[in-house]
């Protein structure tokens, strides 16, 4: 699937610096930041620096060297917010919004890292 990508949404603003962020980390292709309305009192985007709508754009058209930064950088963060489940009372949840169901507000590809908090379970 060929997705298009809008140059103008706001983590490609941020991408460019047009919009400040609080940077957690920044790897040469991948960024992670704090969420402007956090959810929980960790709450960091990873996003990567590549022009991907979602996370079946990103899985289909990133290389693999983009792919492992990536997850790798996600796994930096919670160890740096200090929410790896190894740390006692830790742990975190990913989450990733894709499309309309998954109600998708910003179309460049993301992954919500939250922990701090007991997240209850979304999952019956
Ligand atoms: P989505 O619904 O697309 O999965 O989540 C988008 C997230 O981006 C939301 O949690 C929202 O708070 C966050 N967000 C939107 N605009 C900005 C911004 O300008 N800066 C930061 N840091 N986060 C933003």
């Amino acid at each position: 699937m060929a997705y298009t990508y809008d140059d103008t949404n706001v983590f490609a603003r941020i991408l460019r610096g047009e919009i400040p962020n609080k940077t957690v980390i920044e790897t040469e292709h991948t960024l992670a930041f704090h969420d402007i309305n956090p959810q929980a009192p960790v709450h960091v985007l990873v996003i990567p620096k590549g022009r991907y709508v979602n996370f079946d754009d990103f899985a289909a058209n990133a290389s693999e060297a983009e792919i492992v930064d990536f997850m790798r950088t996600a796994a930096r963060v919670c160890r740096i917010m200090g929410v790896s489940p190894d740390a006692a009372g830790a742990g975190y949840r990913t989450i990733s919004n894709a499309g309309a169901n998954g109600v998708q507000e910003v179309p460049h590809y993301h992954v919500h890292i939250l922990g701090g908090r007991p997240l209850g379970r979304m999952l019956q």
